[in-house]
């Protein structure tokens, strides 16, 4: 399986910068699993195969570019772009997103040759099928309804934390899974910002660190995300202190493979 975090900020010099301002994770060229940058970090190939999209939950960062993504294919679609997110994130896209006013609710248009865009709700608790993934999301701890997601195209499986501070429900499916190749978890404040982190549903890195202590697989490789740009390179520091094997920060626009 491959997993690249599509950039998200340039540099005052034009280049792609590695802060993650944006959260937007390409499977395989073809699943997204959110969608902050997905209409501005995608190569051309992988706009033409990503047709379907998982949101974990509806903050402006995981969803930012989505609108414009469904906006550029529109006249080109000859199936819909499906929104994979629980029933209620999809009424929650539909009445704060996608609702005439911030932009047209692409959920009732077609293009004369198909539905432009499509809400395929899935249960929490229950594998679903997204394109050649099994998918199951499990509720973690945010300040917005958000699920974590523990995904298997087959052969190799990885856990996605999305936004969450210290959680149980998700570890217990991860740790159930007969494998885990690698795990993606955030790492959004500092250390000295614990308390910010608490309150708005997030983790630092002592705090992945305890989350860490949760898992019971061995030789997993595990990459922190959502790091908040302004602290990148302290939270890297501080990373790097907790002395977990085969733990990095992830970066942006590199394809990992397992
Ligand atoms: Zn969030
Ligand atoms: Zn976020």
């Amino acid at each position: 399986m491959k997993i690249k975090l599509l950039p998200s900020t340039i540099d005052e010099a034009g280049r792609l910068s590695p802060e993650q301002r944006l959260s937007c994770f390409v499977v395989d060229g073809r699943v997204c699993i959110d969608a902050g940058s997905i209409a501005i970090g995608l190569r051309d190939d992988e706009r033409e195969r990503v047709r379907d999209v998982i949101v974990t939950h509806p903050h402006m960062d995981h969803v930012a570019t989505l609108p414009i993504f469904v906006d550029d294919l529109f006249g080109f679609l000859e199936e819909p772009v499906r929104i994979h997110a629980t029933e209620e994130v999809c009424g929650l896209l539909a009445r704060d997103v996608f609702n005439g006013t911030v932009y047209p609710p692409f959920q009732n248009f077609d293009n004369g040759r198909t539905r432009v865009m499509q809400f395929v709700p899935f249960r929490e608790g229950e594998e679903f099928a997204v394109a050649h993934l099994r998918v199951k999301a499990v509720a973690v701890t945010h300040i917005v309804p958000t699920v974590g997601l523990v995904i298997n195209d087959g052969e190799r499986t990885v856990g996605f934390s999305s936004d969450t501070s210290a959680t149980d429900e998700f570890w217990h499916v991860v740790n159930r899974e007969p494998r885990l190749d690698a795990l993606l978890i955030e790492a959004s404040f500092p250390n000295s910002l614990k308390k910010l982190a608490d309150v708005s549903g997030h983790l630092t890195p002592e705090g992945l660190g305890s989350e860490l202590g949760k898992l019971t697989h061995a030789d997993v490789e595990v990459l922190a995300m959502h790091l908040k740009p302004s602290f990148r390179l302290q939270l890297i520091e501080e990373l790097k202190a907790l002395g977990v094997p085969r733990l990095s920060a992830m970066e942006p626009g590199r394809e990992y493979e397992w």
